[in-house]
């Protein structure tokens, strides 16, 4: 036994010895001093002897037996403690799983998506009941159904190829199906798949109805194909009615410049015949604004970058509106900054922008002047040299105010119905304008006091440019075209006499053909300088007798210049003419100075040259 036990034993015993001891010799004096009155036979060393003997192992039993008992005790109760702390962890591990496993099957119950579990093999271990919603099949017959009962076949192959790819552990992979529903009506599901990680190789599949979406994007697409139809109607519809509108356009205007530029008018009659000719032209630009503007919203502005002058823009611009400015007794004065460099940028466009604004000012402005201005800030970017070119268009007119400022810019807005009633318009005008400038990423605006004039006004940005050298035939004087021999395939009679009357004073002798296949003969046949063609001609069009013309073997007329003299103006449809050979392109209604600039320019050279 442990020595340490037997000495603390030993020390528990003694006080127990002790009490033994003391009370046998008290026993010992009391029996024979005090009560039998024989003090010879009190022996207290022998009591205290034979006491010590017999108690000492009695008391050291007795000690070591409570010690035990006690030690039994404690450890008993130790015992029960640790058990009971046990079964307290026990129970309480207990009550969170209950909770958790009801909070699991809340879940599992009230999923809108469903949440299957399948095992390797292919065996259904887990459908959440929210595919009773979903499909019509509790989640009892769902676990009974083979795969593929649901899913259509087209689909099934798609959905197997997609599981057989998943590995363990990696991302989901989803998939759009259709899907049976009990009732045999059809639905869209799209599942998300994946491989569980944990070693089981479980595949967690997550499926969610998409019908609605389906139906939606099914509509979106249908609608899409409409919109995409109706603009494309509205295009063609667009392109014939300016067609349409352009035909007797170059009927009335051409009649009117033959007219104004004859001599036996009295001074009336050349009066009204110069109102015919502005309203006409009045006409030609809202056909022109309403068929540049549709082209813009359809986001068809391409632009076409070259070099340009800003000086020689402001002139021509300022020469444009000059006549009606001085008939309403307004100067116009042009003032630009010293040496204006030659930039690369759409020159036509911006001379658009330019002339829109004089226009606006020349309309809008009774008394004063117009001022166009001009200004160039050169700087450098990268390689090359840029250079920030602003123009200013200032008037003194009736001006704009504040709340109309920003709005004069939108389409179809104009700053009040009085004004648009008294000036006319279509506000289109500055609506384009934006649209081009915006496009060049450069700024436009207006400053105004109303009573007292505007300032309308653009900033775009460039790469200054080398203007080059002019051809020498865009000099070539007017009276180059006497004596040339002109086809004229025309089908409109009065457009044939148009062109009579504007080009025979001239000394050009014309001969006409009424659709494309007398066109080709009359090529066949003779020899002309120039082919002025109309596009659209009954029995047969314009591009396919060019076509006609320049497959003509040997004959001289292959190699004739030909230009289109259409009111096709679209630029694809001028690129239609190119492609068929044609060398030119003149729109309708025609401008009698540039008929006769094409003639000169084109008669005397050859297809091609
Ligand atoms: P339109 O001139 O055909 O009506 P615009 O788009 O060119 O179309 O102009 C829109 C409107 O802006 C005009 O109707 C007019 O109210 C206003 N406006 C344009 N320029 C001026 C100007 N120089 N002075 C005063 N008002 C102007």
């Amino acid at each position: 036994m442990n020595p340490a036990i037997v000495k603390n034993r030993i020390l528990q015993t003694a006080p127990a010895v002790a009490v033994i001891v003391g009370a046998a010799l008290a026993a010992d004096y009391a029996l024979n001093v005090l009560f039998l009155r024989r003090p010879e036979h009190f022996t207290p060393l022998t009591t205290l002897a034979i006491a010590t003997i017999v108690a000492t192992p009695l008391a050291y039993w007795w000690t070591s037996q409570r010690l035990r008992v006690e030690q039994m005790r404690d450890d008993l109760s130790a015992s029960v403690r640790a058990k009971q702390k046990a079964i307290e962890g026990a129970e309480e591990a207990l009550a969170k799983y209950r909770e958790a496993e009801r909070l699991y099957r809340l879940l599992g119950d009230n999923l809108t998506d469903h949440v299957a579990l399948w095992s390797p093999k292919g065996e259904r271990l887990y459908s959440s009941p929210s595919i009773q919603r979903i499909t019509g099949y509790s989640a009892e017959e769902f676990m009974a159904l083979p795969p593929s009962a649901m899913v259509s076949p087209a689909d099934f192959k798609r959905v197997q190829g997609i599981i057989r790819g998943l590995t363990p552990g990696g991302p989901p992979v989803s998939a759009d199906y259709e899907c049976f529903r009990k009732d045999g009506s059809t639905i869209w599901l799209e599942s998300s798949y994946s491989r569980l990680g944990d070693g089981s190789n479980i595949l967690l599949v997550t499926s969610r109805d998409i019908t609605e979406r389906k139906r939606l994007e099914l509509d979106i697409a249908k609608a899409l194909e409409l919109a995409e139809a109706a603009s494309a109607a509205k295009s063609d519809f667009l392109a014939n009615m300016t067609h349409e509108l352009r035909t007797p356009l170059t009927a009335i205007i051409g009649f009117s410049e033959v007219l104004r530029r004859s001599r036996g008018l009295n001074k009336t009659a050349a009066r009204q015949v110069g109102h015919i000719l502005d309203a006409s032209h009045t006409l030609l630009s809202v056909v022109n604004d309403v068929l540049d503007f549709s082209r813009l919203e359809a986001g068809g502005l391409e632009l076409d970058p070259g070099p340009f002058d800003p000086a020689a823009m402001a002139s021509s611009c300022a020469a444009l509106v000059e006549e009606r400015a001085t008939a309403k007794g307004i100067q116009v004065v042009i003032r630009t900054g010293k040496a204006l460099q030659p930039m690369n940028l759409d020159g036509p466009r911006l001379s658009q922008v330019l002339l829109n604004f004089l226009s606006n000012a020349v309309k809008f402005t009774a008394r004063g002047a117009i001022t166009v201005a001009l200004s160039q800030v050169v700087e450098s970017e990268g390689d090359g040299r840029w250079a920030l070119l602003r123009g200013e268009v200032i008037d003194t007119g009736i001006g704009i105010s504040p709340d109309n400022r920003e709005a004069i810019f939108d389409r179809f807005s104009q700053a009040d119905a009085a004004v648009s009633r008294r000036f006319g318009g279509t506000g289109l005008g500055l609506a384009i304008s934006r649209r081009i400038i915006e496009r060049m990423d450069g700024k436009i605006g207006v400053d105004s006091v109303e009573g007292e004039g505007s300032t309308f006004w653009f900033e775009v940005r460039g790469p200054l440019a080398e203007l080059p050298a002019l051809e020498s035939e865009a000099m070539s004087p007017l009276g180059a075209e006497a004596g040339v021999r002109l086809l004229l395939v025309e089908d409109n009679a009065v457009n044939r006499e148009l062109i009579h009357a504007m080009l025979e004073p001239f000394g050009v002798e014309v001969e006409t053909a009424n659709d494309g296949v007398a066109g080709v003969e009359a090529m066949r046949q003779g020899h002309y300088d120039l082919v002025l063609m109309d596009v659209q001609m009954p029995v047969m069009d314009g591009l396919t007798a060019t076509r006609k013309i320049r497959a003509m073997e040997g004959a001289r007329g292959a190699a004739t210049p030909i230009v289109a003299m259409t009111a096709n103006v679209l630029p694809e449809q001028i690129t239609n003419c190119l492609a068929a050979g044609m060398d030119d392109h003149l729109g309708k209604p025609i401008n009698p100075t540039r008929l006769l600039e094409m003639v000169a320019r084109w008669s005397g050279r050859t297809h091609g040259a």
